[in-house]
This record gives C-alpha cells, structure tokens and sequence, in this order.
C-alpha cells in the first residue's frame, strides 16, 4: 500500500477497454454500449475530443441529408473513386464497408441529436459532395458522443494513458494496463478497441517511417505519439499503411489567414533555386498540392505576388479562403492583410520594390529569380501558361511594386496508418490471423488510405474516424456478448 492507503494498483472490470477519446474512440464506445456491452474509454488528455475536435466534417455517401438536398453521391462512385486514387494500392473490402455504412452513420448520429447543416464542396468544381458538415464542426460531433455515452453508462476516463495489453494465458485479449494521473490502473476486459489517433509528436516513429527529411514541416494537429501502434505491435499485431503523412501546403505556421494566403493560384510558388514548379491552382487541393512542394529543395517555397494581385485579393477575397474554415473559425476575409503586417520584420515575409532584394532575402540567385517572373509575365500577356498550364483566370502579371513574398512550409495534420486490421476492424497478427478481441479504427489503421489524403472525397479521414470506430465497437460488443469475431 501507498502512503494515501490506496491499492498500488486499481483494478477495473469491464466488458470492452476502448483507447483513446477522439471521434473514432467515442464511436466505438456508444456503438458497442449501443449493443448492450459495458465500456470503460480512456483518454490520455484532460478532454475529451482529439483531433476529431478540430475538424469540420465527415464524408458519408447516399446518406439522409444527401438525399434532402438531392445531391447525387453513390456509394459505387465513391468506392471506385478512392479505389482509382490509391492505384489500387488500398484494401477494397475495407473502404467497401466503411462507405456503405457511412450514409447510416450520418442517420445514427442524426438520432443522437446532431444537426447537419449542408454538404459543401471544399474545392470549386468538386465531383462529389460527400463532406457532412454540422454546425460547431468537430466539437459538435464530440459533445453529442459524450451526452450519448454517458446516457449510456459509458466510463469516461480522462488523464488515463494506456499503455500495454493484458493476454491471458492463452494470448486473448485480457485487458489493459494504464496511468491514471500517474498512478497505475489495471482494467480487466475480454475486448479492447485501439484509437489513439497515430503519431504525428513522435519525430523518432516518423523519421523511422516517412522516406523524406521532415525538419521543415510544422504540426498543425495534436502531438500524439503513436501509443496504439506500440502497444499493439508489442504483441504481434501486423502493421500496414505506415509512413502517410496528412499534410498541406504550401502552409505558413501560426497563421491560418496567411496559410490561405500562401495557397492562393493567383500568387506564384517560388523554390530555392529561383524556379515556378507547379501549376499554383494545386493549392485549391491543399492535400495534393503539398506533393508538389515536397519535391523542392528543403521541401520550402515562397509564395510571391504583386502591388496588383494583392489589390485583386482584397477587393475579390482570397480563392480558398472563404469558405467554410473560414466562417467556421471567425476569420474575416482580408484578415490575411493585418497578419501580413504583423509578420514584417520577423524575417518571415517579404515586401520590397526591387526584384534583386527579394532574390537575396529568398537566399536565390537574382538572375534566375528575374528570368522566371519574365517568363510568367509573358505567360501572362499571351494567356497561355507553357510548363505548368495554370488557368487564365489566374495568370496575373507581376509588374507593380511593391512585391510580396512568403516563406512557406509544409503542415502536418496527423499521420494515416498503421496497425493493420480487416474489414470487421479486428487487428490482424503477424501470421495473418485476427488477434480474438482486439479491435483498432480511426488514424491509428491503416490499409484505407494510400500515399495521399484523398481530398476528392471530402471528409474522409474524419468520416473514417467515426465510421471505422462505430464497426469496430459493435463488433467489439457482438465478440464479449455472442462469442462471434
Ligand atoms: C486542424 C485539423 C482539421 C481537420 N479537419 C478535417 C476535416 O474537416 N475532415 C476530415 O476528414 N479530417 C479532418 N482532419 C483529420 C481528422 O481530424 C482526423 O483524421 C480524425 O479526427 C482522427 O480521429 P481519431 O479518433 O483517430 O484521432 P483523435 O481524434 O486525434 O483521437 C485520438 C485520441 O486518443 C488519445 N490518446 C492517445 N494516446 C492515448 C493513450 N495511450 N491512452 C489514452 N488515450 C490516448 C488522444 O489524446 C486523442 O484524444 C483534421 C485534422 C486537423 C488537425
């Protein structure tokens, strides 16, 4: 015993451990206690919420709200879209069951209490409209999980980190070992639900990884650390999916304004050696267009524009930037000109009357610098891009004083992938069998999703998060209450 008189160990009893409190953890947990199992959640966290806190909405298809607004989004479609985006590289049952029960899972979440408010396109001429966004975001989503799981009994453990499996004596899922504050707490449980949401604080797990130098990269989500993949892997779980990286770009930290800003295809991307190399249109794909900006030199660029585009961006607002992110977060549309000014003289923008200036705050060589803005001019005058093929609608010469420039990073969201599981989410083993009782959803999985975040299909990590916790958690209650895998 302890000073305090407490048990060295607190020890639990419950039917299903679910690890880790974001959207796919909460999911998991209503689901199974849904089924009529007893569930414990532990979240590492003072609060509740994750990730999935901070986003705006999840991908569903041919769900309720869809069919109110007449919008036409099959799940066949759907399946075959994120099947040819991978190049087939993702496990089709998978992504199979996770859309066919997505439309459901906006009805499920309708019944608990949240209100969807539209299905916008988060790019102009997007295909399919699949991003279910309710008022308040991803909070929203969290507060109605939370009133659901507590009306339903769930045990709801903040600033209690997992940290290994219990197995019994003949390797079934037995249960897990935590902190709680500190002190220990065994939980027993026939079934345990992995969802820590991946490892983008862990710089040793993404060095291990993710094939490129990410020294410039900045985080934008939460740091967390990979604590599910360890734990599961510690017991012979197989991983696959490892190394995705969910990044945008180019970005700019501490700014969501100037992030916009630095994206917008009116403006040019500038790298290291003084050169365009993308159509600068990528940017209205944020997840894509951060690809392109990986391949420079130090995987930076600048962003560059003119007394006249900037004059366009303020009397026609920024082309990203105004929609729902911004109405979301409050952010007015020229904010983008005060965190401009704020950021002159720290080093980290640039306005100057001289292209020479420029080139040597960007650290390039001036002629190269000079005969790249010749070029985009030209481009310009004759509305024809030669290289990159950019959109007249955004080809705008910069010929006016003062120029602008941006230094630009590229942000990380979360990772993707990991623990690998099958399309009833039960986490497989290194002899390619499912581990009885061990079931993992959200960031942490893998096989869903290959090298890039599929934008085209908007909302769908969040969409995933949700839809892959809710299966796991029902199969998680079907295993401890009918005995079935
Ligand atoms: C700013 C931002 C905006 C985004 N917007 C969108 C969007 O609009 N649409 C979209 O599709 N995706 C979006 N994403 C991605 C999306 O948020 C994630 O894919 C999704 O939330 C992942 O859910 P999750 O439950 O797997 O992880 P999380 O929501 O991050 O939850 C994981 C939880 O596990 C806890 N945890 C970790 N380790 C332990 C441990 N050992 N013990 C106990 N608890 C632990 C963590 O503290 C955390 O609360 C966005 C991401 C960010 C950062």
């Amino acid at each position: 015993m302890n000073p305090g008189n407490k048990p060295d160990n607190e020890i639990l009893e419950t039917d299903i451990v679910v690890i880790g409190g974001g959207g796919s953890g909460l999911s998991a947990a209503v689901a199974a206690a849904q089924k009529g199992a007893r569930v414990t959640l532990l979240e590492r966290r003072r609060s509740l919420g994750g990730n999935s806190k901070r986003a705006l909405g999840i991908f569903a298809a041919e769900s309720p709200l869809q069919r109110r607004l007449r919008i036409d989004t099959s799940r066949d479609v759907c399946f075959q879209l994120a099947m040819a985006y991978s190049h087939n590289k993702i496990n089709p049952r998978i992504f199979r069951a996770f859309v066919n029960k997505s439309g459901d899972t906006v009805r499920w979440l309708q019944e608990q209490g949240l209100k969807f408010f539209d299905v916008p396109s988060f790019f102009p001429g997007q295909l399919v409209r699949t991003w279910h966004c309710p008022k308040g975001g991803g909070a929203a989503f969290i507060n109605i999980l939370i009133k659901s799981g507590k009306a339903l009994g769930v045990q709801l453990i903040t600033q209690a980190r997992a940290k290994r499996l219990l197995l019994d004596e003949k390797g079934n899922v037995a249960g897990i070992l935590a902190t709680r504050k500190g002190e220990p707490l065994q939980i027993k449980a026939k079934s345990v639900v992995i969802a820590t949401g991946g490892y983008a604080g862990n710089k040793k797990l993404i060095a291990k990884y993710y094939p490129l130098d990410t020294s410039n990269m900045f985080r934008i989500g939460l740091p967390h650390t990979g604590d599910g993949l360890q734990i599961v892997t510690g017991i012979g779980a197989d991983t696959e999916g490892l190394g995705t990286l969910q990044m945008t770009g180019p970005g700019f930290p501490g700014s969501l304004p100037l992030s916009y800003l630095a994206k917008d295809p009116n403006a040019i991307w500038i790298n290291k050696k003084g050169e365009r190399f993308i159509d600068e249109r990528a940017g209205l794909k944020q997840f894509e267009g951060v690809n392109a900006m990986l391949r420079q030199p130090d995987q930076t660029c600048f962003t560059v524009f003119d007394f006249g585009v900037r004059q366009f961006l303020i009397e026609n607002g920024l082309t990203a930037g105004r929609g729902l992110t911004y109405r979301e977060q409050r952010v007015s549309a020229t904010a983008w000109v005060d965190d401009f000014q704020k950021e002159v003289g720290k080093g980290t923008v640039k306005t100057t009357d001289s292209w020479d200036e420029m080139a040597d705050w960007m650290g390039v060589d001036s002629a190269v610098l000079k005969a790249t803005i010749e070029d985009y001019n030209m481009g310009c005058d004759t509305g024809y891009d030669p290289i990159y093929g950019k959109s007249r609608s955004n080809l705008k010469p910069l010929r006016t004083p003062p120029y602008y420039a941006l230094r630009c990073y590229p942000g990380l969201l979360t990772t993707i992938g990991g623990i690998k599981i099958n399309e009833y989410w039960q986490v497989i083993g290194k002899n390619d069998r499912p581990i009885p009782g061990l079931y993992a959803g959200g960031n942490d999985t893998g096989g869903w999703v290959s090298d890039t975040y599929d934008i085209n299909l908007a909302g769908v990590t969040f969409g995933y998060a949700i839809n892959s916790g809710r299966i796991a958690g029902e199969n998680a209650a079907k295993f401890v209450l009918e005995g079935k895998p």
